[in-house]
């Protein structure tokens, strides 16, 4: 069955063992994958996740040692929403202070109690209580109790010049619809899609424009269900909005195609198979570094270049 909604957020950080000390440590997520950069050997690829790494919970890092920061603009994704059980907050709000987590007050936004924060690199993010997530898996085995652990995105907020055309891809080609307005954000919702079904549009008009760097999100994935729903994005991209998306590429875990929203916002569409235990078990998922079998013929320069992470 065709699940909409978002696969994973991938974004650009200092330092990766830092990294790892935030997610892991502070916010208690899975580390589900440590491999390369496909594209850039000499740099980590992260994957942090719930504790199967199923789509919709994945937020994954290129973490640089020496990164410039950068600058929030139109373009750019603006907060990641991580879902957390209703009941969770008050755990959270305590754990943020006493974690120095530089956060703002919870604040309500769509009738959600939602509490800002940003990890090390300046990346804005948020938890946000939901009914009913007490009801979804938490990590069992996490530096955060299961009850009040993070159950992967609720969605994405997207800083745009003007929300109409990046609308029109949402609800065209990637399955979600409109889902209300609050203030200048307009939200829309995948049907049926719990974990990862929301993206907020923030129309900002003349606002700067972003820079990519330390604390930006690089893309934001959305699920396709195979490569024949993949295909059939990218065949309605090109013909109703004129938007030719990459070649597919092998990801070892997914298999992907990028696009430039019109919005200015990378945007990737990522098959839901093979996942994160097609090259290692659930039980060990993270501890060693995977190559995909193109690399592995390299691995002890690749790990020699690598800084240590534990
Ligand atoms: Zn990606």
């Amino acid at each position: 069955m065709q699940r909409n909604g978002i696969h994973h957020v991938t974004a650009i950080s200092g330092p990766a063992r830092r990294n790892l000390d935030f997610y892991a440590r502070t916010l208690g997520l899975r580390l589900v994958k440590k491999t390369v950069n496909f594209d850039d050997p000499g740099t980590y690829h992260l994957y942090y996740g719930d504790e199967t790494g199923q789509p919709g919970t994945i937020l994954t890092f290129f973490p640089w040692e020496h990164v410039a920061p950068g600058r929030l603009g139109v373009g750019q994704a603006e907060t990641t929403l991580l879902r957390v059980p209703e009941r969770a907050i008050g755990y959270w709000t305590h754990r943020l202070i006493e974690q120095s987590v530089p956060h703002e007050a919870a604040t309500s936004r769509f009738g959600e109690t939602v509490l800002a924060f940003q990890d090390r690199d300046g990346m804005r993010l948020a938890l946000v209580a939901v009914p009913g997530a007490e009801d979804e898996p938490g990590w069992s085995d996490g530096a955060v109790p299961s009850e009040h652990a993070i159950r992967g995105f609720h969605g994405v907020s997207l800083l745009v010049a003007d929300a109409a055309p990046t609308a029109a891809v949402l609800t065209d080609v990637l399955g979600l619809a409109a889902a209300g307005t609050d203030g200048a954000h307009q939200r829309f919702r995948a049907a049926g899609t719990a974990i990862g079904g929301i993206v907020d549009l923030h129309a900002a008009g003349g606002f700067l424009a972003g820079r990519m760097g330390g604390g930006s999100v690089h893309h934001v994935a959305f699920r396709a269900a195979d490569d024949r729903a993949q295909a059939e994005m990218a065949r309605k991209l090109a013909q109703d909005h004129g938007i030719q998306a990459t070649a597919q590429q092998d990801r070892n875990y997914f298999r992907s195609i990028y696009f430039r929203e019109p919005g200015g916002v990378l945007f990737e569409i990522a098959t839901d198979a093979p996942g994160f235990a097609v090259d290692e078990p659930v039980a060990t998922l993270g501890q060693a570094l995977k190559l995909p079998p193109f690399l592995e013929g390299h691995r002890r320069t690749i790990e020699a270049a690598l800084p240590p992470v534990a």
